[in-house]
């Protein structure tokens, strides 16, 4: 059995992670860490219900656990995968704003062997729409993404824009000019530069994820678009990197990795 700690256990997400962990018959919900919901009991899919945990570090030195699923806010999750690591947990890290540096100068104070697996996005079609993004930027370079979210999203421009916007900057050969802030007669009308890609965020009540990619070219335009109608579409990436994490080591990024196999 793959023991299970999961942070950020009474959040949006946290919760879909419970009931789809708890679901599978080789892995188990070992604790549940939630520090604004100390306390209070949360049913999982199999089993008792649990008692939510006000701290990761008694999570860990009671639970035996082997692997962290992370889904908390950006400005705790750092905290959250230096004691995990520490302890030698593999974490699979769902959370997004963090930086590269930041992941690269944790992985390296990582003990060996410990996997720090980051997924900007762990739905399989947002990954495909990364992928396919990335394939065309190499015929058409001119291209613009909207990414769109429900409105208490507490980043923008979203993780996976963000990648989408390094795939595609890595993949093209030149970057077209296109209009820039001279063009504003409001200030952001034009969105915000990510490796020379241009990113538009929308924010909206009823929204959960969805971002469409624009590749423009002579008298024609591509738009690849995915959307996460509800948030069960991450939980079979989220199942999938429980049950492949300890295979690996070191930082890796993208649900891509473990898809291929
Ligand atoms: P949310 O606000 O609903 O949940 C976050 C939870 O974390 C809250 O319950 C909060 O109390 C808890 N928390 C805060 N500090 C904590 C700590 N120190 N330890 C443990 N728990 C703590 O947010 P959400 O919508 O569930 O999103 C969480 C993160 O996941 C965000 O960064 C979001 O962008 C990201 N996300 C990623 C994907 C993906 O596919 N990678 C998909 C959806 C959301």
């Amino acid at each position: 059995m793959i023991r299970v700690i999961v942070t950020g256990a009474a959040g949006r997400m946290g919760t879909s992670v419970l009931t789809a962990v708890s679901a599978e018959p080789d892995m188990e919900v070992v604790a549940a860490v939630d520090p604004a919901h100390a306390g209070e009991s949360i049913a999982i899919k199999s089993g008792a219900p649990l008692v939510i945990m006000p701290s990761l570090e008694e999570a860990i030195a009671v639970s035996g656990a082997h692997v962290m699923v992370d889904f908390t806010h950006p400005s705790v999750v750092e905290g959250n995968l230096r004691t995990a690591l520490k302890a030698g947990l593999d974490c699979v890290v769902g959370t997004t704003g963090i930086s590269s540096e930041t992941l690269e100068a944790l992985a390296a104070v990582a003990p060996e062997g410990t996997c720090l697996f980051v997924a900007p996005n762990f739905a399989i079609g947002g990954v495909l729409m990364m992928r396919f993004a990335e394939q065309a930027a190499h015929f058409m370079p001119h291209v613009e993404i909207i990414e769109l979210h429900h409105d208490r999203k507490v980043d923008a421009p979203s993780g996976t824009a963000i990648r989408t916007a390094r795939l595609i900057a890595a993949a093209r050969a030149s970057v077209p000019a296109a209009p820039g802030r001279e063009t504003e007669v409001a200030e952001g009308a034009r969105g915000a530069l990510v490796d020379d890609v241009t990113i538009h965020s929308v924010r909206l009540p009823g929204l959960v994820a969805h971002q469409e990619v624009i590749f423009g070219g002579l008298g024609q335009t591509l738009t690849i678009r995915h959307d996460s109608i509800d948030r069960t579409s991450f939980m079979p990436g989220v199942v999938l990197a429980v049950r492949n994490v300890a295979q690996h080591s070191g930082l890796v990024v993208g649900l891509e990795n473990f898809m291929d196999q």
